[in-house]
């Protein structure tokens, strides 16, 4: 890593804090929802379904910060290599705007898949 606006420690303790973020925001998202044993008693059918829902929101939305969380471990493991910056496919650089944008980038943005 020549680049000398790429602070390893920097980045380090950014992808610890994000990884920190997305884990309590899946522990959330994933959590049994409290009160669950009301539901048919008094409520309207539709508030069910509605929660049902809602649930499988929660579930696609844990899974693409699953996603993201893979990366970010990916991204710090990258950084112990020291290859951090080089595409996962390729070895090509990443792009350092868009490291800057997304700090746990693993790929270029050729073989970026998502
Ligand atoms: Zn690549």
């Amino acid at each position: 890593m020549s680049d000398p606006s790429l602070d390893p420690a920097q980045i380090r303790a950014e992808l610890q804090t994000k990884r920190e973020e997305l884990r309590a925001q899946i522990t959330d998202l994933t959590r049994p929802p409290e009160g669950g044993a009301t539901i048919g008693f008094g409520k309207r059918i539709g508030e069910g379904t509605t929660q049902a829902i809602q649930q499988m929101a929660d579930v696609s939305t844990a899974q693409t910060l699953a996603g993201v969380l893979d990366q970010v471990e990916r991204s710090l493991t990258k950084l112990d290599e020291g290859s951090y910056g080089q595409c996962d496919v390729c070895q090509g650089p990443i792009g350092e705007a868009r490291l800057e944008f997304r700090p746990w980038s693993v790929r270029c943005v050729e073989h970026a898949d998502g």
